[in-house]
């Protein structure tokens, strides 16, 4: 392993650059601590949102949301005010469409909710957002799902709880809550890329959030180069073939520029 942060970094971007040049098949996994530069918090991070209040962990958990019309009436307010709105993709993201336009990126997986990589050009053919979208509205019993803002709408004009048009069921954003499952499809179309990946780019992420954290562990023991990206230890940094500890957004560049 490669450790970043001391002057054999640049030695070590340019291992690692020479590996995504080399590599037939990249597949990278994002997390939290990409958007962190664009304004938007992480959970986990030293600045993260349950690191200051453990209890804001309810507030992800489906069993709470559906039990909890005050809970729900709080995750709205905090949807009005999410950071996501205002939010620009900064120099992670931007390098991440680099790698893909100029470079090559099979599959973007993405824990995060928040449309960054989308707006920042990536394809939206080669994105999984892994645990859904903030940008959609979905209903919880039937399935019904459109434009966030329309429901936010629905809030600003007083709908404090606003319930389906269509059956009256409860209304949540199209993301993935601790209780629910992933989309099947979706997360069989990243384990086989993982699997026949050869070069897998682990960043901004904590890896402690399953099954997603379970995607470079695939690609590790099918063969892959792990390469982890992050400001803290992870899990995986012991089977990872190169780990910079630091910025996303000063790492990600800085080994763009070398391809
Ligand atoms: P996490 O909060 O568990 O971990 C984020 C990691 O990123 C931390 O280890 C932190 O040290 C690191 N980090 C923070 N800023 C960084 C930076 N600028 N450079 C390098 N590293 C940085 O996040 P996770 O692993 O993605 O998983 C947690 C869950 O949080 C996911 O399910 C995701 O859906 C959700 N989430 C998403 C958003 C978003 O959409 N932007 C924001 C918060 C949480």
């Amino acid at each position: 392993m490669i450790q970043g942060s001391d002057p054999s970094t640049a030695a070590q971007m340019e291992v690692v650059a020479r590996w995504v040049a080399e590599a037939r098949s990249v597949v990278v996994l994002t997390g939290a601590g990409v958007s962190t530069d664009s304004g938007i918090p992480d959970f986990r991070g030293p600045n993260g949102i349950w690191t200051k209040d453990p209890a804001a962990q309810r507030l992800s958990s489906i069993d709470a949301y559906v039990s909890d019309p005050e809970l729900r009436r709080r995750a709205w307010k905090l949807r009005l005010e999410h950071p996501a709105w205002k939010a620009r993709p900064n120099p992670a993201h931007l390098a991440l469409a680099d790698l893909e336009h100029r470079v090559r990126l099979d599959l973007l997986v993405t824990q995060n909710i928040d449309g960054l990589h989308h707006a920042a050009g990536n394809s939206p053919d080669r994105i999984i957002e892994i645990h859904g979208t903030l940008r959609e509205y979905m209903c919880l019993s039937c399935g019904s799902r459109g434009p966030m803002e329309q429901a936010l709408d629905r809030v600003r004009a007083g709908e404090d709880d606003p319930s389906c048009l269509r059956c009256g069921g409860i209304l949540k954003s199209a993301t993935v809550s601790f209780g629910q499952s992933l989309d099947p499809v979706d997360l069989a179309r990243a384990a086989e890329a993982a699997a026949t990946s050869d070069l897998f780019l682990a960043v901004g992420t904590s890896l402690t959030v399953f099954p997603a954290a379970g995607l470079p562990e695939i690609a590790a023991s099918n063969g892959a180069r792990v390469v982890v990206v992050n400001a803290e230890p992870t899990p995986l940094d012991g089977q990872a073939a190169s780990v910079f500890r630091g910025s996303v957004s000063t790492i990600l560049p800085a080994l763009l520029s070398l391809l």
